[in-house]
């Protein structure tokens, strides 16, 4: 549909679903016409961005090729995993334009294999048949791709876990925060397959302790450990990390580095209250694990949770824990998951990386 602003003038088109909150997401400027093309430029220019940028890796690597709104086509991410391209619809409008996408990534990426795993809940809302298999469709036996991150080895298997295998967005944390390990004992809490942890053990930690309540995610991360030979420093926790926590406190245990990672605590602007309530019970327990001069790398991915709200929990948190600290940077999510200015919600990852005094 065309969409106009309050006098008329046209702003673009885009494609409307009224049974999701959001009923029109533009795909244009006015004058632009939606079709197989407009896809093409806007995956070759989201392509470019990220060469441009330093953030694609070599074959072997995993970067986020399209995300959404971000790279001007709303509802579709594509990330690559090796030669593997996965890509996901999130909406109907975008379920639509699938095969025009498949053939784009065909175009760009010669010789590379597409992996549709549309997002069931989304699939849901939008009200479309979320796909998931090799497209063209071929053998479905579970399939685990290698790549490499930095000094990292990661297993991917394709079709299973969180998001589309990886948490890309935290790539480029994964190192900056890994510098801050060598010689230290490592916290990796809410430690999904472990990426964090292994690479803090590959340039040094003395040892790492890895908490993760999800079976399927613990099984990853033994797996990635392994992979990096550094499973001989390395202990997993299946269990609930606000427990662990807790426990590890009164057991008086420390840490020299500890990353929280949780999952949002909210996805709704009306539980900020409570959300805010558990981002500072977990780094109150966080940071009374720092031995002195010990560093917490924390995360929201919440999206509603802005850097100056997450920034004023973990000085309450600091405040409550009679502790200094020092905040060393300000985190975000990776380069590849880029924020445009304009669509606020396009950033929800923000971290701080602090240092007890
Ligand atoms: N740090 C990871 C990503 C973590 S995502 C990385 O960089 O790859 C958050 C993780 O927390 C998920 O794997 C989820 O299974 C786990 N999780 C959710 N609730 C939890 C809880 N109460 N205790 C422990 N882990 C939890």
């Amino acid at each position: 549909m065309d969409v106009l602003d309050a006098a008329g003038h046209p702003v673009g088109r885009g494609y409307y679903n009224p049974r999701p909150g959001i009923a029109c997401r533009l795909l244009t400027g006015p004058g632009e016409v939606v079709d197989a093309a407009l896809i093409r430029r806007r995956l070759a220019a989201a392509l470019e961005y990220r060469r441009g940028a330093g953030l694609v890796p070599g074959d072997d690597g995993a970067y986020r090729l399209c995300w959404s709104e971000a790279d001007g086509l709303p509802g579709l991410v594509v990330d690559r995993y090796g030669r593997v391209l996965v890509m996901q619809c999130l909406t109907l409008g975008m379920a639509r334009l699938a095969d025009a996408v498949v053939e784009a990534l065909g175009a760009l990426f010669e010789g590379q294999r597409v992996y549709r795993l549309d997002d069931p809940g989304a699939a849901r809302v939008e009200g479309f048949e979320p796909r998931r298999g090799w497209v063209p469709a071929g053998d479905d036996s579970p399939v685990t791709v290698r790549v490499t991150e930095g000094d990292c080895a990661l297993m991917v298997r394709l079709g299973a876990g969180h998001k589309t295998g990886l948490y890309l967005d935290q790539r480029e944390n994964h190192r900056l925060v890994a510098a801050h390990a060598p010689g230290r004992r490592v916290l990796d809490a809410f430690a999904y397959t472990g990426a964090f942890a292994c690479h803090a053990l590959r340039v040094g930690a003395r040892e790492a302790l890895l908490i993760e309540s999800s079976a399927d995610a613990v099984e990853g991360a033994r797996e990635n450990l392994a992979a990096n030979e550094v499973a001989a420093r390395a202990t997993i926790r299946e269990a609930n990390a606000f427990d662990e926590l807790r426990a590890l406190a009164a057991g008086h245990e420390r840490f020299g580095l500890v990353v929280l990672d949780p999952p949002p605590f909210t996805r709704r602007k009306d539980a900020l209250d409570a959300a805010a309530r558990g981002y500072k019970e977990i780094n109150l327990r966080g940071l009374r694990l720092l031995e002195p001069g010990g560093i917490l790398a924390t995360f929201s991915c919440s999206h509603h949770v802005t850097p100056e709200l997450f920034e004023s929990v973990c000085r309450a948190a600091a405040g409550d824990a009679g502790l200094t600290v020092r905040v060393l940077a300000t985190l975000g999510q990776s380069r590849d998951h880029p924020v445009l200015l304009a669509v606020p919600e396009t950033r929800y990852l923000t971290g701080l990386l602090l240092q007890r005094v």
